[in-house]
């Protein structure tokens, strides 16, 4: 019978968080803009945006997203569309919907203040329990286990933890080992450092394909690495299975006579894909595009190249169909009828939530 998984005794001893937070001090990472500070609207930030994203690609948005919105009333002040504004291109625009509303709760319901405590901050909108953990540890020392992908993965390794992870009970499970492997009554300091180490740890040295476990300050102690079985941890029987689509784009163009360019957008329905952003009219087919426009211009049509553009469930094709046209109150578009849509001048797309791929169609970055 297989002995029951533990973070004492022979094989795993507990200067885990020890040697996690010194090589932390010493090797982590200590230049992150989110670093060094206590102020839970800044940290809370950084983590909402690091969900599913790279740090390199957090790097550009969390200055300019701080620039505009230096506090939580500020944000819960603005617009869904200048949130979305600048969210757009970071994806998952779920969280920066989450987001605003969280900024609102905090603002409403709690002065402002962000609560304290982790199972406090878990009650508000979008914030999950290892982003509470990781407000909770970093702004006020609370001795809480962050517990988000990257630190699951860590841990399956170091504990050769077989549960399987596409499981509640046994992400619950893990997390309770975590918990264990904190360090006894840390200062506020050693919680920051035994935070961020995990962090680091699961970002830059145990990461999911090939792990430079002869960096790894822990590798004396990973059970995966003594008994030579790290690719089969994390265990996870779910894989994702993506759905693959065709999209067809209308991207209606009008140039004034002052050389102005427009497009006409329109807002995306809730629930769905890019809800409440600004995208071209959507067709499943070219059959259904070209039926939808007057019968005048379908020959003007100049179809692009397709692009390939992959979400968490599905795998887009994206067909772009650029239509210029003389403009609105013309004869040529007497016929469109699109109560959805509006004609938006490029020089404001900026100021516009639009999704990654139709700002790179609509504004290229060499144009
Ligand atoms: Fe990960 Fe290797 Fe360190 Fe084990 S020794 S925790 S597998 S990096």
């Amino acid at each position: 019978m297989k002995a029951p998984l533990t973070t004492s005794g022979p094989g795993l001893p507990l200067d885990f968080a020890r040697r996690l937070i010194d090589w932390q001090r010493c090797h982590g990472r200590s230049a992150l803009p989110w670093q060094h500070t206590h102020d839970p609207y800044r940290v809370w930030l950084s983590e909402v945006m690091l969900q599913q994203t790279q740090v390199s690609t957090v790097l550009h948005y969390y200055p300019r997203f701080l620039a505009r919105f230096p506090d939580v009333q500020r944000l819960a002040a603005a617009t869904p569309d200048e949130v979305m504004a600048l969210w757009s291109g970071l994806g998952y625009y779920s969280r920066a919907r989450n987001l605003h509303r969280c900024a609102q709760v905090v603002v409403q319901e709690h002065g402002g203040v962000f609560p304290a405590r982790a199972e406090l901050l878990q009650a508000l909108p979008g914030i999950g329990a290892s982003t509470a953990a990781a407000i909770a540890a970093f702004c006020h020392g609370e001795r809480v286990s962050i517990a988000d992908g990257n630190v699951r993965r860590v841990l399956a390794r170091l504990l050769a933890f077989d549960g399987d992870l596409a499981r509640p009970a046994s992400q619950r499970a893990l997390w309770d080992l975590a918990q264990a492997l904190l360090p006894e009554q840390p200062t506020h300091a050693d919680m920051t450092a035994h935070t961020q180490g995990l962090m680091d740890l699961g970002a830059t040295v145990c990461t999911r394909t090939r792990p430079q476990c002869e960096r790894c300050p822990v590798a004396g102690l990973c059970q995966a690495r003594a008994s030579g079985t790290i690719d089969r941890f994390p265990v996870k029987s779910r894989t994702l299975k993506r759905r693959h689509e065709s999209w067809w784009l209308l991207l209606l163009q009008h140039r004034d006579a002052h050389g102005v360019t427009r497009w006409w957008l329109q807002r995306r329905p809730a629930p769905g894909i890019w809800a409440g952003l600004f995208c071209p009219p959507v067709f499943e087919s070219e059959t259904a595009l070209r039926a939808g426009l007057p019968p005048a211009l379908v020959d003007r049509l100049a179809p692009q190249a397709a692009v390939a553009h992959s979400l968490t469930h599905r795998e887009l094709r994206l067909h772009p169909c650029v239509l210029a046209c003389d403009g609105p109150g013309t004869p040529e578009l007497a016929a469109w009828s699109d109560p959805a849509g509006q004609w938006v001048d490029a020089a404001a797309l900026a100021e516009h939530g639009l999704p990654a791929p139709v700002r790179l169609l609509l504004a290229p970055p060499d144009a």
